[in-house]
């Protein structure tokens, strides 16, 4: 096999830390597990961007590869932000320092690297990256992928292309409202989003929704669980763990989770007949008897489906921590591809 000549970064900018990864062009990543660096996103785009390529470096050197082989780069972040990579003029959770509104990060990045840039969201990348996984680059493909964290990320790719839509809100699956009024186990129950929606899949398939929606309600009804004295927020970093264990409680809230990504689902069976369903994020990255009941409680909470659609896979997203940054590699690549770069 001849050596790869040209390379792509995949470069993730998450809330605390930048990962990188690296894909050369026999579609191999370089990159096995995290390579972090520090974000400093708090301190705006120019000492952001600094820290990107300083980054960019110490990851080069760490594969040990020439950063000359590098041919284009492919960010991914959090929401807001347009198709393009201009963050909102609002704001977000990620981007407080008032000169990032409005901010064109891909643009800016591209002009610090001296390289193309793409962008995704950090949901479509991870969504993009799923669905690779599983049928390789280049297939004509759908998948749909739902990640479970603080929020309810992923997207969907429709024969092999990631789906961004006009605003780059395309696969935004956490407002999608569901019929929450048919899980079983909470009932009455008025699940509120930050968004403003009340009963989307964020509102109850989330980290959030733990704190907020789901614990509170069930330990209502049990106020002797061993998780009523606590502090509501650490209580709720603790329900999976316990879940694990076989806790009633955790397990009923679980659930729901499931209950609610089973409904999703089926939504999305009935809008894109996908080839599969991907599920990532925290709820996954457990043992193999968890998981596993967990995708079980996510089928039954599922319509029964058509015939020819009874089989539709479910899979876990693997490598799910790298999941970003190997999915912005994965549209960088595309890209140098088309144009020949
Ligand atoms: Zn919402």
């Amino acid at each position: 096999m001849s050596p790869a000549e040209k390379v792509v970064a995949g470069i993730d900018l998450g809330g605390t830390a930048i990962n990188y990864t690296f894909l050369d062009e026999r579609g191999e990543f370089l990159i096995e597990g995290l390579c972090e660096h520090p974000a400093r996103s708090v301190e705006g785009p120019d000492v952001c961007l600094t820290q990107i390529t300083d980054g960019l470096d110490v990851a080069c050197r760490a594969a040990n590869l020439d950063r000359r082989k590098l041919v284009a780069a492919g960010l991914d972040t959090p929401g807001p932000a347009s198709g393009s990579g201009v963050l909102s003029r609002k704001g977000s959770t990620n981007f407080v320092h008032p000169a990032w509104a409005g901010f064109d990060i891909r643009a800016g990045l591209e002009k610090r690297l001296g390289l193309p840039v793409t962008y995704l969201n950090d949901g479509n990348a991870a969504a993009l990256w799923g669905h690779v996984s599983i049928f390789g680059s280049g297939n004509h493909a759908t998948s749909v992928s739902a990640i479970i964290g603080t929020g309810l990320g992923g997207g969907v790719i429709v024969d092999g292309r990631v789906v961004t839509g006009r605003n780059g809100f395309g696969g935004e699956l956490g407002h999608v409202l569901i019929p929450h009024g048919l899980i079983p186990g909470i009932e009455g129950l008025v699940p509120a989003c930050n968004c403003g929606r009340t009963g989307d899949l964020e509102s109850l398939c989330s980290l959030t929704a733990i704190r907020r929606t789901l614990l509170p309600h069930f330990l209502a009804a049990s106020p002797g669980h061993p998780l009523a004295g606590e502090e509501i927020g650490a209580a709720a970093k603790r329900v999976r763990a316990l879940a694990e264990r076989g806790d009633p409680l955790c397990r009923d809230i679980f659930r729901v989770q499931a209950r609610a990504l089973g409904l999703f689902f089926d939504e999305m069976i009935n809008v894109f007949d996908p080839d599969a369903l991907v599920v990532g994020g925290g709820a996954m990255e457990t043992g193999p008897e968890f998981r596993d009941w967990f995708l079980g409680e996510i089928r039954a909470g599922m319509p029964s489906q058509r015939e020819e659609q009874a089989t539709l896979p479910i899979h876990v997203m693997p490598q799910g921590d790298s999941a970003g940054a190997r999915g912005a590699a994965l549209d960088a690549a595309r890209v140098v591809r088309e144009r020949g770069l």
